[in-house]
């Protein structure tokens, strides 16, 4: 049944806060949901890992919540005096830098603490990142394997890219434009012959999806740096590759994305 009343049900200690994790956009803020920003409005504190980027995303919205930041070098501190207000009673929503928090970002720490310390966590589902490439990514969506960040150095990446060669799920990686060449040459050499859609700035001005052999990208790309935030969708290992390289501009299909954040 659809919760339709204005207050969020809550289970478990009602002295306690609730822990809200609040999805929010991945670039264009028409993806924010009507229940994010009721919660954002409602809850006594928003915890946010960039307070500046979640700060613009309030002021657009008109919501005046006082912001605490929460994020990878603070999380250790940070958790002990969220979990202080929620035991106060406080509600407090986590946010974090866009997309869905807990998902490759400190937010699961919060999370893990809140659980053992019995605060009810209510998920606002929303926008990821992973999600959003898989979507569009045209490759087998029944199963799939998410990895996150590939790692920086390059033994390391390949180490890990040899232990996935036998996965047949379709894989999904974030990764950053700085490294994007040397990543996909390391892929063409380990994983060879896959069908690979790199999805650029999805939901931005500059939103693009590239489709191809690693090669054939490489070659796409050419000398271009490329900028701004990456999701790597993979096909598993028996997957045969069936198209060609094939490029989606932001403004294919007369869809104008000029109104992204
Ligand atoms: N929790 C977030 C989520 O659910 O989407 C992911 C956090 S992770 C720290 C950030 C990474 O997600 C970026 O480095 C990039 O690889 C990927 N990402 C975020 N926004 C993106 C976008 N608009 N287009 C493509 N990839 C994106």
């Amino acid at each position: 049944m659809v919760n339709t009343s204005k207050k969020t049900v809550l289970t478990g200690n009602s002295s306690q806060g609730t822990l809200y994790i609040v999805s929010t956009p991945i670039g264009n803020m028409e993806d924010i949901t009507l229940r994010a920003l009721r919660i954002l409005k409602e809850v006594d504190l928003v915890a946010a890992e960039d307070t500046r980027r979640t700060g613009l995303l309030l002021r657009r919205f008109e919501i005046e919540t006082p912001l605490t930041s929460y994020f990878e070098g603070n999380e250790l501190k940070k958790r002990e005096f969220i979990l202080a207000k929620l035991k106060e009673g406080k509600n407090v929503a986590l946010v974090s830098d866009a997309g869905t928090p807990g998902i490759s970002d400190p937010g699961f720490r919060l999370i893990e603490l809140a659980i053992e310390s019995q605060i009810p966590v209510v998920p606002i589902p929303g926008p990821s990142a992973a999600i959003t490439a898989l979507s569009v990514s045209g490759l087998p969506t029944d199963a799939f394997f998410f990895k996150g960040f590939l790692p920086h150095k390059s033994r390391k990446r390949r180490d890990l890219l040899k232990q996935l060669e036998e996965v047949k799920e379709t894989l999904i990686f974030y990764e950053s434009p700085h490294r994007i060449s040397e990543t996909l040459r390391d892929i063409f050499e380990i994983l060879g012959d896959r069908e690979i859609v790199l999805t650029r700035e999805l939901t931005k001005v500059y939103e693009e999806i590239i489709r191809g052999k690693a090669d054939e990208i490489l070659n796409q790309i050419g000398d271009r740096r490329l900028k701004g935030e990456i999701t790597l969708v993979i096909s598993g290992k028996t997957r045969k590759f069936t198209r060609s390289a094939a490029r989606s501009p932001a403004f294919e299909g007369g869809v104008d994305k000029r109104g992204s954040g």
